[in-house]
């Protein structure tokens, strides 16, 4: 039943994990240490799939390099149904790669992206599905309630979507995570962009098509807790600016119009000292103009060196993620 990658490699080499043939409806899930939630996760997401899709769907289960019981559940749902399918990544690779490899492994028509944790309700479906056939290609899930979040995830969360508006010109919609149905134009679209530093809601918004929200209660962690501590939200908040933005490489030259209008103001001051008493002191005004300048220097300098890297990275046309196996139940 594991699947050898060389397989698929006939039907195409950019991907070599899809099968042939199309589906109705595909959800993709990614997991990284989930396992309490994976039984509670199938059986409310089941019922809900069999009912938009009767018969007609699969659902992709990618495995982040979870160091606990996640695979093996995984496979256990495989095994079981012919409408499930794992896919177990090399390594932990971070959400936003594990969800771009479920979309490219995924054949559904219409995809739904969804956490494992049971934050975004899967009830919702049959309304996401109402919209798409009333002609949206992308309908988003936008948080009005979050539960179960503490005061600091909430406010760095409205705050980072508030700035991120302001830096950037494509429309990304306010408080919408992946939680999503996207039309197979779309989740083309996406798989056909070749960059590493991936921020998909960003990306999805930059597809452009028909967008749509339906604004939800987010809820609790069912079980288990939160892979965003503070420093991958704020890895998360870079990628989202530099893959869209450039608006920070010019705060350099801000910098420099506001330090030489200072240096002005501050000759202006120092000569009318000079004239009124005839002398000036000045060393440690000397040594804090100094030292503000060279900070200042050094910040724009890190912010040019996160694009450079950013380059160099992408320039190595490395593949975004390694997959090491593939499962599917209808293999047997
Ligand atoms: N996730 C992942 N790889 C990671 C971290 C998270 O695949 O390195 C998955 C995780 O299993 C979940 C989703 O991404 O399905 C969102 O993660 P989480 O619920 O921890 O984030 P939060 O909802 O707290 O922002
Ligand atoms: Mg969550």
């Amino acid at each position: 039943m594991l699947q050898d990658l060389q397989d698929w490699r006939v039907e195409g080499a950019l991907n070599p994990w899809r099968k042939p043939g199309r589906v109705g409806l595909s959800v993709v899930i990614p997991c990284y240490n989930e396992a309490p939630v994976i039984d509670a996760l199938m059986a409310r997401l089941m019922p809900v799939c069999e009912a938009a899709s009767p018969g007609d769907y699969e659902i992709v289960l990618v495995n982040d390099g979870s160091s606990d019981a996640t695979w093996a559940l995984i496979t256990a749902h495989a095994a079981r149904s012919a409408h499930v399918v794992g896919v177990d990544l090399a390594r932990n690779h971070g959400h936003q790669l594990a969800l771009t490899c479920g979309l490219q492994v995924c054949r559904g028509e219409r995809v739904l992206v969804i956490d494992a944790d049971l934050q975004d309700p899967p009830e919702l479906l049959p309304e996401m599905m109402r919209l798409a056939d009333e002609g949206a290609d992308v309908v988003y899930g936008q948080r009005v309630v979050r539960e179960g979040e503490t005061m600091f995830k909430k406010a760095t969360a409205a705050a980072f979507y508030r700035v991120l508006e302001r830096l950037i010109d494509i429309d990304i919609p306010r408080d919408a995570g992946d939680f999503r149905l996207m039309t197979r134009p779309v989740v083309d679209t996406l798989n056909a962009m070749p960059e590493r530093f991936r921020f998909v809601r960003g990306m999805v918004g930059w597809v452009g098509f028909r967008q749509v929200a339906l604004p939800y209660k987010r809820d609790a962690r069912f079980a288990g807790e939160t892979h965003y501590p503070l420093r991958k939200m704020l890895a998360l908040a870079f990628d989202a600016v530099t893959s869209f933005s450039v608006k920070p490489l010019r705060i350099a030259s801000l910098f420099g119009a506001l330090a030489g209008l200072a240096g002005f103001v501050m000759l202006g001051w120092v000569l009318s000292v000079w004239l009124t008493s005839g002398t000036v002191h000045g060393w440690t005004s000397m040594i804090a103009v100094v030292l503000i300048l060279g900070s200042v220097q050094l910040l724009v300098l890190g912010v040019f060196g996160e694009y450079i890297g950013r380059m160099y990275i992408e320039t190595k046309g490395r593949p975004m993620f390694v997959v090491r196996q593939v499962f599917r139940g209808d293999q047997a």
